[in-house]
């Protein structure tokens, strides 16, 4: 008979702990910073769509909702800011969950519909050992997406995939090979840059690029806005 408790004891530990990370770190205020700052996106009918609209119209590789950004930049900026001293930033670690559009066509496109917090600390990982069971995971939580990467931050030394960071992207690509790896600098956020770098390891295994990327319907300034109100809230609320 299956139920829930049929899922391996170390896939529970996981679930609880991003149950709780969530609450601790109030990730679902996002709903709230994208419903008053960002608002509801409007559909756009192709009836709309002016030959100009074409013309400019720019395909990234990556898709990221900005319910997966905010909830990514509040984690990481947790635990590494300005208010915080230096030495003691860590590094944050997450899984994504999400789709893919137009597979193996020009247009292909992979949307990053959420992230979810996994742990911090100065030696993060976070190992797939059974793709399988993380995706019944996230479906027990109600989500239809599937894993398609991870996510990390890099406190103030910018996006890229170190030695470490290649060895484990590789079992993501073995599960997935279109599996992506997002780094997130937390202290390059500016009204100019997201922050983040979305990479993927090239067929050989020797050496990875970076994935054209966008986060859906918000601007950097409005990215930037929005992070400022929760560090705002966060750090008058402490003092
Ligand atoms: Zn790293």
């Amino acid at each position: 008979m299956e139920n829930e408790s049929e899922f391996p004891e170390q896939y529970e530990k996981l679930l609880k702990k991003i149950e709780a990370l969530e609450k601790a770190l109030g990730l679902h205020e996002v709903d709230d910073i994208i419903k008053e700052k960002i608002g509801v996106k409007q559909e756009i009918s192709e009836d709309t769509i002016t030959e100009d609209d074409l013309q400019i119209k720019v395909i990234n590789e990556i898709v990221i909702s900005p319910k997966a950004y905010l909830k990514l930049a509040k984690h990481a900026l947790t635990y590494a800011n300005e208010n915080i001293p230096k030495k003691d930033w860590v590094e944050i670690i997450g899984l994504l969950t999400g789709g893919i559009k137009q597979e193996d066509t020009p247009l292909e496109q992979i949307f990053v519909e959420d992230y979810w917090p996994v742990d911090q600390g100065d030696a993060v990982s976070v190992e797939i050992v059974d793709q399988q069971i993380f995706t019944e995971i996230f479906h027990k939580k109600n989500d239809e997406h599937f894993i398609i990467g991870w996510a990390h931050s890099h406190p103030s030394y910018t996006p890229f995939l170190s030695d470490d960071d290649f060895g484990t992207h590789l079992r993501y690509q073995t599960f997935w090979n279109k599996s992506i790896a997002i780094v997130l600098d937390p202290l390059m956020i500016s009204p100019k840059s997201f922050g983040v770098g979305v990479f993927r390891i090239h067929k050989d295994k020797e050496s990875y690029y970076e994935l054209s990327s966008e986060v859906d319907g918000l601007s950097s300034e409005a990215g930037y806005e929005s992070i400022n109100l929760f560090m705002k809230n966060k750090y008058e609320t402490d003092s």
